[in-house]
């Protein structure tokens, strides 16, 4: 490939530009790996820093393949390799990363990936990354870290006014949406449980459990973290949804009434603000009335629809969020940032110290030692952590709020530009609405449109070879969700390079794939 040597020479130039920069008395006092480490700086990150530029633009020009023609054991054998015991030049590792890694990567960023909810990293979102690790800060706590903690807080504060949660709330970024909902589960659980429990553990409650509620839709992050934190999988209440995938209200506040008479104790209801499914929004505003009347804790999952809120014109679909005790939202998914970036927020900005703070300590009240005193892990499990904040704080500042709004509104419009587009071909079934930015479909043979029953599994099994044909393809990357039983092909679209062009070629793919698949099975298109 000529993007390839063309590539490796300039890494070669930029090593071979200037000699190390430091000053030839810093070098003298230095240790030798000092040195070394130092030579680092300039052989390696400005490679690096090319290499970032290149990928991007390759990205963005469509000169990857979305996903590599190779299989695992080919791979393992290409990349497997003994433990380094002598070091290699900056420049020979800069040629092996370009050589070995970037040819099988999936590109995630490419404009024609919809898969899963993954958007490319943003370019400031990539400079606070490079910057956070550079620093080195370790966000322990305000004495750790002063200005990095003062940024994390800050960040949550804008991620909290984005949710409209309160003043008073408070947070913590965390790995992801999985962490952040764990955390926010933990906190809901130590605040709800009955004091016998303190020391004797939930087996004190004998047949009682407590429970907590979600919907058929809910992330698997939900149950995994009830399971976690030893609910027992039994106390997981599957809520059905209706015929939008959206929680039903109704049957919620039966299950929860009838938990009650049994002698259970519901605890937490866990609401989707953009189902990882079809992107559904539960009805926020009834669900917080049904908990706040029973005295139970609501967390909402807005890992990926968060965001829209920033949109005057979403705002309205996510009505109720802010009644939340807390949220997920990950900055990481349609804020654009790196990998990797969760949030949870709290409605109470102290509500996790009780389940946090170090023996003894939680009684005290928050901030008594001044803001020199706080310690992020009176808020959450981990003590050392990187500072995830200046990635987020980084790339919001760069481009505002209202750039970030009028994107995610694009996403939105392109999306239901897709569903619509889709709804006009003959051989394509919508089989979810659009609520947010997701489309989810399945390819419909003309020949087995219109018999009865319908034939569910045979369409099943060509959606799935379908699926897995163009994600080998390496030209559009769709993944999938089971809606219904039924398996569905489904386009996420939180990607800021896709234009309607793209939507466009995307479909003419799923159409040709969907023939030769139709084809295979014996059936006319
Ligand atoms: C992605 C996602 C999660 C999990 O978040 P991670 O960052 O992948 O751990 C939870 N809920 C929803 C709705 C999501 O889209």
């Amino acid at each position: 490939m000529t993007a390839c040597a063309e590539s490796t020479e300039f890494v070669a130039a930029a090593a071979r530009k200037r000699p190390p920069k430091g000053g030839k008395k810093e070098r003298r006092a230095a240790s030798q790996f000092a040195r070394r480490d130092f030579d680092a700086l300039d052989e390696l990150l400005d490679g690096a820093v090319d290499l970032v530029r290149r990928w991007t633009a390759d990205s963005v020009g469509d000169r990857h393949p979305i996903f590599p023609d190779m299989d695992g054991v080919d791979l393992k054998k290409r990349l497997h390799e003994p433990l380094p015991t002598r070091g290699r030049s900056a420049r020979s590792l800069l040629r092996q990363v370009e050589r070995d890694l970037v040819p099988f990567l999936r590109d995630s960023g490419n404009p024609r990936f919809f898969g899963y909810v993954q958007s490319p990293p943003s370019a400031a979102g990539i400079a606070g990354d490079l910057l956070a690790s550079a620093f080195g800060q370790n966000l322990t706590s305000w004495r750790s870290a002063p200005a990095a903690t003062e940024i994390e807080r800050l960040v949550i504060d804008w991620l909290r006014q984005i949710a409209r949660l309160p003043a008073a709330a408070g947070g913590l970024l965390t790995s992801g949406g999985s962490m952040a909902t764990f955390i926010a589960l933990s906190v809901a659980r130590t605040t709800h449980a009955p004091p016998e429990t303190v020391r004797g553990g939930l087996g004190k409650l004998g047949r009682r459990l407590m429970t907590l509620y979600v919907s058929d839709q809910g992330h698997m992050s939900v149950p995994r973290a009830a399971e976690l934190l030893g609910l027992g999988t039994g106390a997981i209440r599957i809520i059905p949804s209706d015929h939008r995938f959206r929680m039903d209200p109704t049957a919620l506040d039966r299950a929860i009434t009838e938990d009650k008479k049994n002698g259970h104790i519901p605890f937490c209801v866990t609401a989707s603000a953009g189902t990882v499914n079809t992107g559904a929004i539960d009805p926020l505003a009834r669900i917080a009335r049904i908990t706040h009347r029973h005295g139970l804790w609501l967390h909402v999952d807005a890992a990926y629809g968060g965001p829209l809120a920033l949109s005057p014109r979403y705002r309205p679909l996510l009505a109720g969020l802010g009644q939340a005790n807390s949220i997920t939202l990950d900055p990481h998914k349609w804020l654009y940032a790196p990998m990797d970036v969760g949030c949870v927020l709290f409605r109470d900005g102290n509500a996790a110290r009780a389940t946090y703070a170090t023996a003894g300590d939680y009684a005290t009240v928050f901030e008594t030692g001044g803001r020199e005193a706080f310690a992020f892990f009176d808020h959450g499990p981990e003590l050392s952590r990187r500072w995830r904040a200046l990635k987020v704080w980084l790339l919001l500042k760069y481009h505002g709020t209202q750039r970030l709004a009028r994107r995610i509104e694009e996403e939105v419009e392109l999306a239901h530009h897709m569903a619509g587009r889709l709804q006009n071909e003959d051989e394509i079934e919508l089989v979810a609405p659009t609520e947010t930015s997701i489309v989810c479909f399945r390819y419909v043979p003309v020949a087995l449109r219109f018999q009865t029953p319908s034939p569910e599994e045979k369409l099943d099994r060509l959606n799935e070879d379908l699926l897995l044909a163009l994600q080998r393809g390496g030209r559009v990357y769709l993944s999938n969700a089971r809606l219904g039983g039924r398996f569905a092909l489904r386009a996420c679209l939180i990607n800021f390079r896709t234009t309607r062009t793209h939507v466009e070629t995307t479909i003419r793919e799923v159409l040709a794939e969907g023939r030769r698949q139709a084809q295979k099975m014996g059936l006319p298109g």
